[in-house]
């Protein structure tokens, strides 16, 4: 059985009273039975303050939207995997679209912040997609290949305890969701991949989708075979929303 997990990706949003309003109602309304992990991500600078509201042993776990490859040192403005473990933070993302698009990291930059936050004991969340236009000019499975395989250049059994979000760009804060085929079509594609660079990773991968992922849209994706949970942006900032995303998983 692969673990199923629901994570909010809060990105550059909220300021300390919505942080502390939205926590509480989390950590109120949650299901603590239930054996689908949950995970939100603040902005940095939030972590601990997160970390306080919930405690150390909440149900719900804290990841964070990016790090710097390096333990310490003179990189201004920068966060550290230590200083993350700090505050007991599980998750790290990396290569998102916002951060390949806006910030420039290249597939050798996120294969390496990939394989630090592996090798520092934490769990990278690899995020890879296509655009519009790539989708559009049937690129989809290339791009995927390419920017996993950049990854698992370095080692080949990358893919055991980390977890892979495939989200279209042309998906992520748009509202234009891909259907729950066109989803599974490449997260059965990912597998696959994974299977053919080491076929041990690959059924215990758990593949999540994100990209306008919402209350209404969120149960057929989560019932597709190759879907194992969802990565959520907008819909993160609502707890009341983001619990009920949580509850379609099966
Ligand atoms: C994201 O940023 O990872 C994301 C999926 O955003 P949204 O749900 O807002 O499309």
């Amino acid at each position: 059985m692969r673990q199923k997990i629901v994570a909010g990706n809060w990105k550059m949003n909220g300021q300390i009273q919505q942080v502390i309003q939205l926590t509480n109602q989390l950590k109120e309304m949650i299901d603590t039975t239930s054996s689908t992990q949950v995970a939100v991500m603040p902005p940095a600078i939030y972590i601990p303050l997160v970390r306080e509201l919930l405690g150390y042993d909440h149900k719900i776990q804290i990841g964070a939207q990016n790090i710097y490859p390096q333990e310490f040192g003179a990189f201004t403005g920068e966060l550290s995997v230590p200083m993350l473990k700090d505050y007991n933070c599980s998750y790290v993302l990396v290569g998102h679209s916002e951060r390949r698009q806006y910030f420039h990291e290249d597939e050798n930059f996120v294969a390496q912040k990939f394989h630090h936050v592996k090798d520092h004991g934490m769990i990278p969340v690899l995020c890879v997609g296509e655009t519009l236009f790539q989708r559009e000019k049937g690129q989809t499975e290339q791009i995927i290949a390419k920017q996993l395989l950049a990854v698992s250049e370095k080692n080949k059994n990358c893919f055991r305890d980390c977890i892979v979000a495939y989200e279209p760009v042309w998906a992520i804060g748009t509202g234009k969701t891909a259907s729950p085929e066109q989803a599974q079509e490449v997260h059965q594609y990912i597998r696959r991949l994974v299977a053919d660079i080491n076929n041990s990773d690959a059924e215990s991968l758990t593949l999540l989708y994100g990209g306008s992922v919402n209350e209404n849209n969120a149960k057929a994706l989560f019932a597709m075979p190759d879907i194992d949970g969802g990565l959520v942006g907008g819909a993160s900032l609502n707890a009341k929303q983001f619990l009920e995303i949580v509850k379609c998983i099966n």
